[in-house]
């Protein structure tokens, strides 16, 4: 088996070295010296402990990111020295392409393959195309009258918070650190509880190229009567930025009124995969596959509810379980795992819960539903699940499980089709498979989501913007739309009356 070998580990020696939160440029314990543990998600072995940061560390973190913006540097440099900071922090992250992929794949679970080819390009090319940023921000001139000389500056928003999930968390770090720091802003990041490593390591590297001091300040640790609601409570924080779930943004958005601040928000999804009798079957199989097993089903836009056309269903699902049924599951430091564990064995609970909703709301179970046993039971491992009968209206339907769960719903027209698709709270992504561009620009139009995909799914680019409508969030992240986010405009008026 082309597992990856403890000795051919990259980040063997760096998992041995104390994991502590990083505050104004130095590597410090959290108060009192608490530690938690991760683990990993393939045997349940502890991987190291980390520092628990606590509300005080919250706020130590952003005093030191409130002084970095007021008096340090940062605000003075020179956009193209920003940018050269951005685009060494890039290099030396793709020259450390392996050992964050393993990093990443210990701590996550993810199969290495997709730690490798997906996480690390995306990140890398994510802190790129934000140093590009750096030098292309610009405000205007308005012509009022010719009383009057009328401009706008594009200001950083000030002090940053960024509460990040732990499905993608190097990525997500990327997400939100590239266009902050772009804009010129000073930030605390948190990393989810479940995966801090990444984040950490990435934490050396920004001190490493040079970032000055207490711009990028890390606080691992917890949300609730913790770091995370600290920070989004926080009188001197301007912005919060957060990914997670949608009842956690909510308690952000209620965390946020004290003074205000600024908040965006990217949430769950519970995305329509749509295939026509018309598409191409076995593109629209592996584009089901890929909308609901890719990184476990634990993506926020994964395809959920496979809507197929009755002409094809019975085809669609032989050619679908069959593929299903060949996947490789296994660590994902295995070269050859194609679906690894979940996360936690919280959520291994909280996906099986789901099984049993869907059997007892009468969906047909046809492949999946229960966990590995042999080798893999000792990890937090769930076979990829397909629930076929399933009504929109099914809690297995209406729900994120955020797990490899899929939900198929057979229809018969395109009215029934574009109605289902949009019964849900979220709005994130959705897809539609079909040869007909006319059908497919149509609901590309009628979808209720952030993002539609046509024949194709889970494509990104740092250039093309991603977010939510409805409860799946509010902002856009990535593209230009990513600088709204991170920036003020100020308009200045100067009299120049005669
Ligand atoms: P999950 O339940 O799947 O872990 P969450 O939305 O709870 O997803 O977690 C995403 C991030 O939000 C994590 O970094 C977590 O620590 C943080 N978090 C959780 N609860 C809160 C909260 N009440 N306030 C601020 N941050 C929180």
């Amino acid at each position: 088996m082309a597992v990856v070998q403890e000795r051919e580990l990259l980040c063997k020696d760096w998992l041995k070295t104390p994991k502590k939160l990083l505050i104004d440029g130095k590597w410090v314990d959290a108060q009192g010296g608490k530690t938690f543990e991760t683990r990993n998600p393939a045997d349940d072995e502890v991987l190291a402990r980390v520092a628990e940061g606590s509300k005080e560390d919250a706020d130590k973190a952003v005093k030191a990111a409130r002084k970095a913006y007021e008096e340090g540097p940062w605000r003075k440099m020179a956009p193209a020295e920003r940018a050269r900071l951005l685009y060494k922090l890039a290099d030396e992250l793709e020259k450390r392409a392996d050992e964050f992929a393993q990093l990443e794949t210990l701590d996550n679970g993810k199969p290495i393959k997709e730690s490798r080819w997906v996480d690390l390009p995306q990140a890398v090319e994510t802190f790129r195309y934000y140093a590009g940023w750096c030098t292309k921000l610009e405000g205007e001139t308005i012509n009022v009258n010719s009383n009057f000389f009328t401009y706008t500056l594009r200001e950083p928003v000030g002090v940053v918070a960024q509460i990040i999930p732990w499905n993608f968390p190097l990525l997500m770090a990327a997400w939100k650190l590239g266009p902050a720091l772009a804009c010129g802003n000073t930030l605390v990041l948190k990393p989810a509880e479940q995966t801090p490593l990444t984040a950490l390591r990435l934490g050396e590297l920004i001190c490493e190229v040079g970032f000055p001091p207490g711009v990028v300040n890390i606080v691992t640790g917890f949300g609730p009567d913790a770091a995370g609601e600290a920070l989004s409570k926080h009188m001197d924080v301007d912005k919060v930025a957060f990914t997670g779930e949608d009842k956690t943004g909510r308690l952000i958005v209620q965390a946020s009124t004290g003074n205000l601040k600024r908040v965006s928000l990217e949430l769950g999804g519970k995305a329509p995969n749509i295939v026509f009798a018309d598409a191409d079957i076995d593109a629209a199989v592996k584009g089901a596959i890929t909308g609901i097993f890719f990184n476990q089903g634990q993506v926020c836009c994964a395809g959920s509810r496979l809507f197929l056309e009755k002409s094809i269903h019975d085809e669609f699902m032989t050619k679908l379980t069959d593929r299903v049924s060949k996947m490789r599951q296994g660590p994902g430091l295995d070269e050859k795992t194609q679906i690894g564990p979940q996360v936690s064995r919280e959520q291994v609970e909280r996906i099986m819960g789901y099984v049993q909703a869907g059997q007892k709301e009468g969906a047909k179970l046809v492949c999946g539903g229960e966990r590995p046993q042999g080798d893999l039971a000792k990890g937090y491992f769930v076979k990829p699940t397909i629930f076929d009968g399933v009504n929109n209206n099914m809690k297995i339907a209406q729900e994120e499980i955020f797990g490899p769960v899929l939900s198929v719903l057979p229809f018969s027209s395109m009215e029934e089709v574009a109605e289902q698709a949009n019964k849900v709270i979220f709005g994130l992504s959705g897809a539609v498979w079909t040869r007909d561009i006319k059908k497919a620009h149509k609901l590309a139009a009628h979808i209720k989501a952030g993002t539609v995909w046509i024949n194709c799914f889970n494509v990104f680019d740092p250039q093309v913007p991603f977010g939510g409508y409805k409860m799946s969030g509010y902002g856009r992240e990535l593209g230009k739309h990513s600088i709204e986010l991170y920036t003020n405009v100020k308009s200045v008026w100067v009299n120049v009356a005669e």
